[in-house]
């Protein structure tokens, strides 16, 4: 029910992001509109490797990136590509994303995250509970392993950056490891796990529960593009669509990667990219590791879902527009099986699939989280990169509260939109 101070709210984009900013709206009484063009889940929510990392405080640009670059450029099927007919569109964020890796700059990055992402299952338990949706969600952390003790050691700063945040870490040795995730190839030597960490087993049926529920409360779905907004005299009038105008006393831009032009429609140029990443996986696997875990050289994820295993990960840089370049789905098959020797040496093609998705990017690793320079009823909440399911459930909290006039539990000035003026 609507209550006095309850506002029309008009939520843009039905990510993981955006439902579970409409679900704490709903919470505190609001009537909230979401506003998506597509179907709920169908963007970056949809594939990713579902790990709610309350660990993942590291920023993607660490000192000496730099000298990854051409890397980059000359191995399209390394861990990260650059594809270099979009190197001239990426400049400008590559210098920003190459600057934001410096040494003091990964430590603040760290600690603005580390609230964000540390309080992700705490803040997702009241939704999932209320959406019956405790059957998707797995607290049984996180594991990385290494092929090598120098392996491990070129991840130190990381693993410095986790600790200095108060992650718990247990480190496990050859032998310990394999009593521990026995499907694991002999090869790794070292495992670090994170207990705090979780995970869902299905990403897509997680945020459809989220909405599914969001709708039994009252709340609407407009299908539509949001394509920009009416302001009168600084205040938010309306949201305007492709078809046609919503009125609204306040708007929440969650369109991930899609949200850019949202935000210059209001004069905020934020340097926000696609990050695509892909997944490929395996209906009834042969084997499948029990925690997710993390492949530190290859950098990806073995994910246990309840549709199958999902290898999920790297980096491609690229645009929204590029078709996608499915060889690096399939290498991550290649990978998954030297990481779980336990598979087949080849699947019939039925029990495959793949998927490419974007990742909403912006050069410091951090979000876009907080109000509009233009007005303070447009608030944004968008570029959560690679920890964007983990950091959903607090950004929903925050922009709660935002919109509630309260002051959030954590501190947001680091994710401010005009760092980028
Ligand atoms: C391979 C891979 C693995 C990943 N693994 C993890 C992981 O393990 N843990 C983790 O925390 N994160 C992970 N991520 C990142 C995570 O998936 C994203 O950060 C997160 O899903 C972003 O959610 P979102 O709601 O912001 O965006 P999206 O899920 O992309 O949703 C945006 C929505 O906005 C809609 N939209 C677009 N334009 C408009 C418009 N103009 N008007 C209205 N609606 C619009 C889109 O249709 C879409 O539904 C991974 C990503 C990838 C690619």
């Amino acid at each position: 029910m609507q209550g006095i101070g309850a506002k029309r709210v008009v939520v843009i984009g039905a990510g993981m992001v955006g439902v579970c900013a409409a679900s704490y709206l709903q919470r505190d009484g609001h009537k909230v509109f979401i506003v998506e063009p597509g179907e709920p889940g169908h963007g970056a929510s949809f594939g990713n490797a579902g790990a709610f990392n309350a660990s993942s405080v590291t920023s993607v640009s660490m000192p000496g990136v730099m000298w990854n670059v051409p890397r980059w450029l000359f191995d399209p099927l390394g861990p990260l590509s650059l594809r270099w007919s979009y190197l001239p569109m990426i400049a400008p964020w590559l210098v920003r994303f190459i600057r934001a890796g410096t040494p003091e700059k990964i430590h603040a990055q760290a600690r603005a995250l580390r609230p964000l992402v540390g309080a992700a299952l705490d803040a997702l338990t009241p939704l999932v509970r209320d959406a019956g949706a405790e059957d998707l969600v797995h607290r049984l952390g996180h594991l990385y392993v290494y092929r090598s003790a120098q392996g491990l050691a070129k991840d130190r700063l990381a693993w410095e950056l986790r600790r200095e945040n108060g992650v718990e870490v247990d480190e496990f040795d050859q032998d310990e490891l394999r009593q521990l995730e026995p499907a694991l190839s002999r090869d790794y030597v070292r495992g670090l796990l994170v207990r705090e960490n979780g995970h869902t087993s299905d990403p897509l049926a997680l945020v459809e529960r989220l909405f599914e529920n969001f709708r039994r409360s009252g709340g609407a779905i407009e299908h539509a593009r949001a394509v920009g907004f009416q302001l009168e005299g600084g205040r938010l009038a309306t949201v305007r669509t492709e078809r046609g105008e919503i009125a609204a006393d306040a708007a929440v831009v969650c369109a991930g990667a899609w949200s850019r032009p949202l935000a210059a429609a209001l004069g905020d140029r934020i340097p926000l990219e696609s990050e695509r990443g892909y997944h490929l996986m395996i209906r009834d696997p042969e084997v499948m590791p029990r925690i997710p875990t993390a492949d530190a050289d290859g950098k990806f994820v073995a994910t246990p879902m309840d549709a199958g295993l999902r290898f999920a990960g790297t980096v491609e840089l690229a645009g929204l527009a590029a078709p996608p370049d499915w060889r690096r789905a399939r290498m991550l098959l290649e990978q998954g099986r030297r990481m779980l020797p336990g598979l087949a040496a080849d699947h019939p093609e039925e029990r495959l699939s793949v998927w490419m998705g974007h990742r909403p990017s912006l050069p410091d690793s951090l979000p876009a989280l907080g109000p509009s320079r233009a007005s303070p009823d447009v608030i944004y909440a968008f570029g959560h990169g690679h920890v964007g399911m983990t950091s959903a459930p607090m950004t929903g909290k925050v922009v709660a509260d935002l919109v509630a006039g309260r002051a959030p539990s954590i501190d947001i000035a680091p994710f401010a939109a005009s760092r980028f003026a």
